[in-house]
């Protein structure tokens, strides 16, 4: 590796906004690349398995000012764990799991913070929610006061050139505004969470407040990084 995980996120940092917030995604990547990123300023880490990330907070005990952002699928029997473990879960996908969470968050003194995961376009690969049934859903996840949701969460489908990646970013956060303008008094639209390595600057663009980086930083992902949690100290 010729690009120290210090430089990328510099040079990276530098190109943003301050009001960009850059999570370090670090599914299949190793602790000890985590704590060079934590070095380098990062306190923000996105897992996308509740597992994985139990294993990396373990492991990074001693770092006790990390935000740890869940991005992955989340599944109804991994919610309480993933509660406990994560402040923010990125992708929250129907009003049923947010129920759940919301059942869950009771006793919590931490609220988890949430963003809403919509699919501006079809897309078959991908979970969350359609624009009108997010629209239809309002109510009822206005009555979840245990969440705390503040925005919402896009990934563009596979496929799109430059131009349709920044449309679908401009219509979620045309979409945030118009769900803010509803003026509902336990739903906040003030975060995107828009953009990865390869369209982040598209992202931030349209007006993203969080970007969700792992290749750019740390490299391509290899399979035998995946293979078991020892490969990951
Ligand atoms: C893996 C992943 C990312 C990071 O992807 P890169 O292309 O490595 O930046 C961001 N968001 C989600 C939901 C992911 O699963």
């Amino acid at each position: 590796m010729i690009d120290s995980i210090a430089s990328r996120i510099a040079s990276i940092r530098q190109q943003l906004p301050d009001v960009v917030k850059v999570i370090a995604v670090t599914k299949q990547v190793s602790v000890v690349a985590m704590r060079e990123a934590y070095a380098a300023g990062v306190r923000d880490f996105g897992e996308s398995r509740v597992q994985e990330a139990e294993f990396k907070q373990t492991q990074l005990q001693d770092l006790t000012d990390i935000t740890w952002h869940f991005i992955g699928r989340l599944q109804s029997n991994k919610a309480k764990k993933a509660l406990e473990q994560f402040q923010w879960i990125h992708s929250l996908d129907s009003l049923k799991l947010a129920q759940r969470l919301d059942q869950l968050a009771e006793t919590l003194e931490d609220k988890p913070q949430i963003c809403l995961q919509v699919k501006i376009v079809p897309d078959p690969n991908k979970s969350g929610w359609t624009v009108p049934s997010l629209l239809a859903d309002l109510p009822e996840l206005n009555q979840c006061s245990n969440l705390k949701i503040q925005g919402l969460m896009t990934i563009p489908p596979l496929g799109l050139n430059d131009s349709e990646i920044l449309s679908v970013f401009e219509c979620t956060r045309e979409l945030a505004k118009e769900i803010q303008q509803q003026n509902w008094s336990n739903i906040q639209m003030q975060q995107l969470s828009m953009g990865m390595s390869d369209d982040y600057q598209l992202g931030v663009q349209a007006g993203a407040t969080m970007v969700r980086l792992g290749r750019s930083l740390f490299g391509e992902r290899t399979a035998v990084n995946a293979v078991n949690n020892d490969s990951l100290v």
